[in-house]
């Protein structure tokens, strides 16, 4: 959709059933709100148009994402529920296809034997990651879209215990009940390597990378470890050399408070943003048990024409092979039915507590800013702006959305519709 707009400049206005339709991807949401004259439309939920609108767009999209992430959480934990039984939860990894049937894992009969000779090679021969990547590409070794596994994944691989016969899930190990592709052994001996090496593991991080441009050429502003300790901040040259300097990480953590202190919730907008979000919990609940309704009907149905089949198997209508039969679907359909209205009963009203806590974490932001370590500091930073420009020591800020209209002071008290 996206490169369609992009493509017809005739086009003025996109129309939208709900916004977390449109907005499961908060940066394709950023994107289609930038561009020039396009006016978002939300059939279902009024919005005022213009800047104010497009605000209350953008919180409506977050408070959206924050209830599809809660659906995640849901959809995590029976995935956990799967692992726990020695199942695997997702698509099978490389040198393994899903077995659909037996709902477990199989070994992929072309790629299952060239993991394992990647295995062993890593950890019999003198071989760095770099060669080892064209060794596996030479012996044929593919993802299932049919690509060539680049030295991160191929990194991935090696460390993945699901190929001596163990699934690693959320920290924590379990038994598989597929066929392993390794011997433990040969696992421990490539962890010993990767440990040896220069794993991707143990590369010094440059927390602030990938939050600023050059101002002097457009460039990307990368970092560096000046003898073995100093880290600098520096741009690319991508495009020949500028007059963009050395920046010390030190000096560039403070150039970034006062644009954080720019971005101050005040508590009446808070409160707005609250109300927002229990709004939306409230509709969610409404929906949840109109279903449950729907389902209990279900249900009734269901009993009733059980009733009348066993009466029919009393008077000798149907026979009792066909009974059994019968009733073993219905209750195949009954379990099913129940496990749908247990899935909507369950869905707690929660992120309450959840929005409340980051929307005042954003309250403290500046305060919290200063107290925290260059790496919690660019976390922040990264949620709130996106390619600032770096000219020598000033610091230009592009805060993303909505953050913008708040640090520019357009936000006025009164752009909640109604
Ligand atoms: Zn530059």
């Amino acid at each position: 959709m996206l490169a369609f707009l992009r493509k017809r400049k005739d086009v003025s206005g996109v129309l939208v059933y709900k916004l977390d339709r449109l907005s499961r991807n908060m940066s394709d949401y950023s994107t289609l709100e930038e561009m020039e004259g396009i006016e978002i439309i939300s059939v279902t939920e009024a919005l005022p148009s213009g800047a104010s609108g497009r605000f209350v767009a953008s919180i409506h999209a977050a408070v959206s994402r924050l209830y599809s992430d809660q659906l995640g959480e849901r959809v995590r934990h029976a995935a956990r529920t799967k692992v726990k039984k020695g199942g695997w939860p997702g698509p099978a990894p490389t040198g393994y296809i899903n077995d659909v049937e037996n709902k477990t894992l199989r070994p992929d009969p072309n790629m299952g034997p060239i993991v394992k000779l990647v295995f062993e090679t890593y950890a019999r021969e003198d071989i760095s990651l770099s060669r080892l990547v064209k060794r596996a590409k030479a012996l044929g070794l593919r993802t299932r879209k049919g690509s060539v596994l680049p030295k991160g994944s191929l990194h991935h691989l090696l460390r993945n215990p699901i190929y001596y016969g163990m699934i690693r899930w959320e920290g924590n190990l379990y038994r598989g009940n597929h066929e392993p592709l390794i011997s433990k052994a040969l696992f421990d001996a490539v962890q010993e390597r990767l440990k040896g090496g220069s794993s991707p593991m143990t590369k010094r991080s440059f927390p602030y990378r990938g939050l600023m441009k050059c101002g002097y050429c457009g460039c990307k502003i990368t970092a560096s470890l000046i003898k073995g300790k100093y880290v600098y901040y520096h741009c690319t040259h991508g495009k020949g050399p500028c007059s963009q300097g050395f920046l010390r990480e030190e000096d560039l953590g403070e150039l970034f408070i006062p644009i954080v202190e720019k971005v101050i919730l005040s508590r009446d907008m808070v409160r707005q943003l609250l109300q927002g979000v229990q709004e939306e919990g409230k509709r969610r609940k409404r929906e949840a048990s109109q279903r449950i309704r729907a389902l209990n009907r279900q249900r009734t149905e269901l009993h009733e024409m059980r009733d009348r089949a066993y009466e029919d198997k009393l008077t000798g209508k149907i026979g009792e092979k066909r009974w059994l039969e019968m009733e073993q679907r219905w209750t195949d359909q009954e379990e099913s039915l129940m496990n749908q209205i247990s899935a909507l009963s369950t869905k707690e009203g929660p992120a309450d507590d959840e929005a409340e806590a980051t929307f005042k974490l954003l309250q403290r932001a500046p305060e919290l800013y200063k107290r925290q370590s260059h790496a919690e500091r660019a976390r922040l930073l990264k949620v709130l702006l996106s390619n600032s420009i770096l000219m020598g020591d000033k610091l230009e800020p592009v805060y993303k959305k909505p953050f913008d209209l708040v640090a520019e002071g357009v936000y006025s008290g009164n752009w909640l519709p109604g």
